[in-house]
């Protein structure tokens, strides 16, 4: 990607305004705003292009709005999932900026990259990059049963969903699933397939996708991270999460492999 610096705007620059400070979005009325510079009051304000949203250029703010600083929850639920993505890549970029302004060896100040998306020291010449953990998530199938599991986390609202964790330094993807789903509920699996991933900034995760079949063993739950994990027929499940997650999506790739497995008999 053709990388800008930062830079103060004159006013007549257009496009959709990704406003952003401690890990929130400015979402007036709920939406991303479209306009020109001038119009919104952004004259003379720093800002940088990040990429490209719907054919305009998608612009970074680093900045405090007084009202409507929201979580990018909110546009998890579009259809696209591309304004979901580049809203996470500006908040995690602005945590970055804030984050990255000394070096952390020498204690200089720092600027910002216009080759790379990299902050630089202009003292020892590090470069720092912003942070993304891999982590995994998947789903796990028994027959015609998939495992969901409550999350302390989301104990509040009665969320049952898949298996998840982070993966571990000098780890690959594959054990980081086998071991948390043995960590988590004791159980061992087969046949772990990749299906995708989803940019998760809530800080900074990159979530791989699974499926997976149930090999041996019996629940037992990690109650540091679990509240429960049961095995669930598929036109019996509990509450799930929406669609636009990736959890959502493992859990409706297994219902039609269990279907098939009623219809069929087959795994
Ligand atoms: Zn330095």
């Amino acid at each position: 990607m053709n990388i800008q610096q930062q830079f103060n705007l004159k006013g007549n620059e257009k496009g959709y305004w990704f406003i952003s400070a401690n890990g929130r979005l400015w979402l007036p009325k709920g939406e991303v705003p479209n306009g020109r510079a001038d119009e919104l009051g952004f004259t003379n304000k720093l800002a940088q292009p990040i990429g490209e949203w719907n054919g305009q250029i998608a612009w970074l703010i680093c900045d405090e709005m007084k009202n409507a600083m929201s979580s990018i929850r909110s546009l998890l639920d579009r259809a696209d999932q591309s304004l979901f993505n580049i809203a996470g890549r500006a908040v995690q970029l602005a945590e970055f900026y804030r984050s990255h302004k000394y070096c952390g060896y020498c204690g200089h100040e720092m600027y910002i990259s216009n080759t790379e998306w990299c902050c630089m020291c202009d003292h020892c010449k590090e470069r720092y990059y912003p942070q993304i953990s891999p982590s995994i998530i998947v789903a796990i199938r028994q027959k015609n049963k998939i495992l969901l599991a409550k999350h302390v986390r989301h104990n509040q609202d009665n969320l049952y969903t898949v298996l998840a964790g982070f993966t571990e330094i000098g780890e690959t993807m594959e054990t980081a699933v086998e071991r948390e789903v043995f960590e988590e509920s004791r159980i061992k699996i087969k046949n772990i397939r990749y299906v995708g991933s989803q940019p998760w900034p809530f800080p900074n995760s990159l979530m791989m996708a699974y499926l997976a079949d149930y090999e041996s063993g019996e629940i037992e739950v990690d109650t540091n991270e679990l509240i429960e994990a049961n095995w669930y027929h598929y036109t019996q499940l509990p509450k799930i999460p929406d669609y636009g997650t990736i959890a959502r999506r493992l859990i409706e790739d297994t219902i039609i492999l269990c279907r098939n497995y009623d219809q069929y008999g087959n795994g």
